[in-house]
């Protein structure tokens, strides 16, 4: 087999090892079952079981209060950025308020457009998103259909720490790319979503997170695979689930239960990890230039630039032929981008680091 690399992919990402492994032992046949996840009824008892699983898993890593509804989905994040719109957007003569962070933030604005009336409450736009708003400079209005925010900038490498006070406004998040890193206090939102490729699985499945009474206030008139209350009615089954993609998101959860030690573990291990990479960054004399401001650096992505596209190019080159990969910044923001997401292991960060170190001192 060709031996593993280092993936520093921003998604689909790395998969913890042991949860690869548990799906290679599955895959022919599910303990007791006869038959892999990916050939049986999503109605046996053997999906069942790991439909539950993964419910359970989740509400207990992030603490999730029982007026909350947890249901997977299709379509990834780009789904939810039309059916947060539709569900309690479309119709309601009220106005959907976005904070714009960066590429994803916008994206959903773009989306909610055309179902209705939103508008951007502050825009990162002139700084090229390098920086995040302080929730006191939000003027969030009172009569709004809902407030969006991103949690995480994939693309620029910004991360909020916490969320804003949105009072009876709901707070709607896009959680795509640090959904499972570090505890957070859900009862603070009215819906998260989180597409998992990033960090929690697989492509295919996408985790929603939906306060009870928000249920309520779903048009009776939306189709039924687009509609949250049927998705919550049916337990995430209106129709066929992904689910192979479900399974592993399970095993996920599992392995940060079991391995990791829950969530506020693995925010520490990450901000370990991230810092490894900061630090070399502004110790390298200028030669690495962090995208985001000090402040609002992402732990999940790192993102710099080097002195020249020609340095970049090379930099990648030379990275790969230390089996460290995927580290081509997106063209947006340019330079690099090393995703460090829960599945990275802190040896792949160190080499990483000791890379760049290595690097800035051959070209600086
Ligand atoms: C990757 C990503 C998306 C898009 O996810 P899809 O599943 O491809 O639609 C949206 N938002 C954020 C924050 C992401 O990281």
């Amino acid at each position: 087999m060709t031996e593993r690399v280092y993936n520093f992919s921003p998604g689909p990402a790395v998969l913890p090892l042991p949860v690869l492994e548990q799906a290679q032992r599955d895959l022919l046949s599910l303990p007791g079952v006869g038959a892999s996840v990916m050939e049986i009824s999503h109605r046996s008892k053997a999906f069942d079981a790991i439909l539950t699983d993964a419910q359970a898993l989740i509400r207990q890593l992030l603490g999730v209060p029982d007026n909350y509804r947890l249901v997977f989905m299709q379509g990834g994040a780009h789904l939810q950025f039309t059916l947060v719109a539709q569900n309690f957007l479309r119709g309601t003569g009220r106005t959907a308020e976005y904070v714009l962070t960066g590429s994803w933030g916008n994206a959903a604005f773009k989306e909610a457009q055309k179902e209705g009336s939103a508008r951007a409450i502050w825009d990162g736009k002139q700084h090229n998103y390098s920086h995040l708003p302080a929730f006191n400079e939000l003027k969030i209005s009172a009569d709004a259909a809902y407030l969006h925010m991103t949690s995480n900038e994939t693309i620029q490498g910004v991360q909020f720490k916490g969320e804003p006070d949105t009072g009876t406004v709901p707070l709607v998040c896009d959680s795509s790319s640090d959904f499972l890193s570090r505890p957070i206090d859900v009862r603070r939102y009215g819906l998260i979503y989180a597409c998992a490729q990033k960090n929690a699985g697989i492509a295919g499945v996408t985790a929603v997170l939906i306060r009870d009474d928000l249920l309520e206030r779903v048009p009776k008139n939306l189709s039924a695979s687009l509609d949250y209350a049927n998705f919550a009615k049916t337990d995430s089954r209106p129709n066929t689930p992904p689910c192979f993609a479900i399974y592993i998101l399970m095993l996920v959860c599992r392995w940060l239960r079991d391995e990791i030690g829950g969530l506020e573990k693995m925010a520490a291990l990450n901000t370990q990890k991230a810092k490894l990479l900061y630090d070399v960054v502004d110790s390298s004399g200028g030669f690495y230039r962090p995208h985001a401001r000090p402040d609002c650096r992402s732990l999940m992505n790192v993102t710099f630039r080097l002195p020249s596209e020609e340095l970049e190019a090379e930099f990648v080159k030379d990275a790969a032929q230390l089996k460290l990969t995927e580290l081509k910044g997106h063209r947006s923001v340019g330079g690099i981008r090393a995703s460090i997401y829960n599945a990275m292991p802190r040896a792949g960060v160190e080499a990483l680091a000791q890379f760049m170190g290595d690097f800035a001192q051959r070209k600086g």
